[in-house]
């Protein structure tokens, strides 16, 4: 059974569920498509009262939603909690802000008549999402289309099918039409199929590498528009005039936030020559200061791995590191718990030639470089094939302001944890994927930007710049 929720902390089958059948399939479309249709002739208010409703209900329910996650998933429950109001959050931004910023836009021009871009809906999306933030990642693209007023389908990752069922179920329990948001347990063959029909617009995917060069592939066959959230590989810059004070405390948790599961994660510490040694000992104090245990539990700040498989596969790439010539400066034991523990490691002198030098490492694995000069650092930061996020501190803001203009990737922030809220945008360049969620650029992503140009009658004056037939006659 594909879809199946299985305890990463109890390794318990909690619940299985079969995949959607062809008559299902054909009942969400055509739904879907009919909603599209309906929407058109309805005006926002109705659809921002709705998602201010949806909003309401997450926080109303927040635990229990919580619950499913931390169950499906592993993450803390306080860490679960937290995503709910971030959902919440989102919701309610895109609610009072969409109105605006889907305004039409008046364009400067010297065409006859008054010139504007009228921002449309283009129709159904295909949303292929994953495990590691269940709630939050549907939001990110439900709450800005839901808006727009593109109704969606639900791909969820097949170890989050319980997240899946709640968040559609709190639309559904919402005054927003059902079909809104329809949750299918697909296989691939059956995602290509949906993303195949002509009444799909869109496709949006989060997750690996390897799932969106598939995914964009067949949205790229059948010339269906899509947006990428890929994986990360951010450096965390720490430049020779930093305050380790200031970074102490945020660098282990910007490793490991989520156990280490987080796109944007600090999965590369890049660290001047005079304040390796200092970081490193205080890195190796706070990660050998959690306690993993029941998610469940509010003491606990160490929550296991998603599942067998990916604790599995992050060890694999450890061990490959260390065969390559990489030090465990600290971790990498057992931990004696029956869940899927990942003990947080530290590995230092990797080199270009190491595996690990160029994969994501998903989970709480630090790796951490020394570099001589702020040129080596932003050289090491740029020697990547993914380009999502990053983090620079320095002393000087403005300096680090100037390196982090130099990293090549969507995000960095400076002297700062790195945070996802509405009103930023979210996203990558490189093998990290294109396009961004979140923002006015989120909320754009799939909005038909048509050109009207209103001439009050011809005028023959400007044939210039036209794509017009020239006067037989001159
Ligand atoms: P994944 O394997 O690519 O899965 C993501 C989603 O894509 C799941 O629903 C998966 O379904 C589906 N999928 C994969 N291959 C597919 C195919 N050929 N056809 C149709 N659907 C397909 O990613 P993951 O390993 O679960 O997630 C972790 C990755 O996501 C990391 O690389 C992380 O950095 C990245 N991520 C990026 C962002 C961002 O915003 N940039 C945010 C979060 C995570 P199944 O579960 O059924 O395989």
């Amino acid at each position: 059974m594909a879809y199946q929720t299985i305890n990463p902390y109890t390794n318990q089958v909690v619940k299985e569920y079969p995949n959607a059948t062809a008559e299902e399939i054909e009942v969400a479309l055509a739904a879907a498509n009919d909603l599209y249709h309906q929407w058109k002739r309805e005006d926002l208010a109705t659809r921002q009262a709705q998602l201010h409703e949806i909003a309401t209900l997450m926080r109303q329910n927040r635990d229990e939603l919580a619950k499913t996650m931390t169950q499906d998933m592993g993450k803390l429950l306080r860490e679960a909690q937290g995503e709910v109001e971030l959902c919440a959050m989102i919701a309610d931004y895109f609610a009072d802000h969409s109105a605006e910023l889907l305004q039409p836009q008046t364009l400067e021009t010297t065409a006859t008549g008054h010139a504007q871009i009228k921002k449309h809906a283009t129709g159904v999306l295909m949303m292929v999402e994953p495990w590691n933030f269940p709630y939050y990642q549907i939001m990110r693209v439900f709450a800005p289309n839901f808006m727009v007023g593109n109704p969606m389908l639900l791909k969820h990752a097949a170890i989050t099918p319980g997240s899946a069922l709640a968040f559609e179920q709190i639309v559904k329990q919402s005054s927003a039409p059902n079909a809104s948001l329809t949750n299918l347990f697909l296989s691939y063959d059956q995602v290509s199929d949906v993303i195949a029909d002509p009444r799909i617009q869109g496709v949006a995917l989060t997750g690996s590498e390897r799932g969106g060069r598939n995914v964009a592939r067949e949205a790229g066959v059948n010339l269906k528009k899509n947006t990428m959230e890929l994986g990360g590989t951010d450096a965390f810059i720490v430049l020779d005039d930093t305050d380790l004070e200031d970074v102490a405390d945020i660098a282990w948790r910007t490793r490991l936030y989520n156990a280490g599961q987080v796109c944007t994660s600090s999965k590369r510490f890049i660290v001047a020559d005079n304040l390796y040694d200092a970081f490193l000992e205080r890195l190796r104090d706070k990660f050998a200061a959690v306690k993993p245990g029941d998610p469940m539990d509010p003491q606990t700040t160490l929550a296991p791995l998603n599942s067998k498989k990916a604790k599995e596969k992050l060890q694999q790439q450890v061990n490959a590191a260390i065969e390559h010539g990489a030090t465990v400066y600290y971790g990498n034991e057992p931990i004696d718990l029956p869940g899927q523990f990942f003990q947080p490691t530290i590995l230092t002198d990797i080199q270009p030639d190491n595996p690990a030098y160029h994969e994501e490492m998903f989970g709480p694995v630090a790796q951490v470089y020394r570099v001589e000069s702020e040129q080596a650092a932003i050289d090491l930061a740029n020697d990547s094939d993914l380009g999502l996020g990053g983090i620079v501190f320095s002393g000087d803001p403005k300096r680090g302001e100037r390196v982090a203009a130099q990293i090549e990737t969507g995000m960095v922030f400076v002297n700062n944890f790195m945070v996802s809220l509405p009103e930023l945008p979210f996203g990558g360049v490189k093998n990290s994927g294109y396009c961004r969620e979140m923002h006015e650029l989120g909320l754009n992503a799939f909005v038909n930007e048509q050109l009207i140009v209103t001439a009050d009658r011809p005028n023959m004056d400007n044939l210039a710049g036209g794509l017009v037939a020239s006067d037989p006659e001159s």
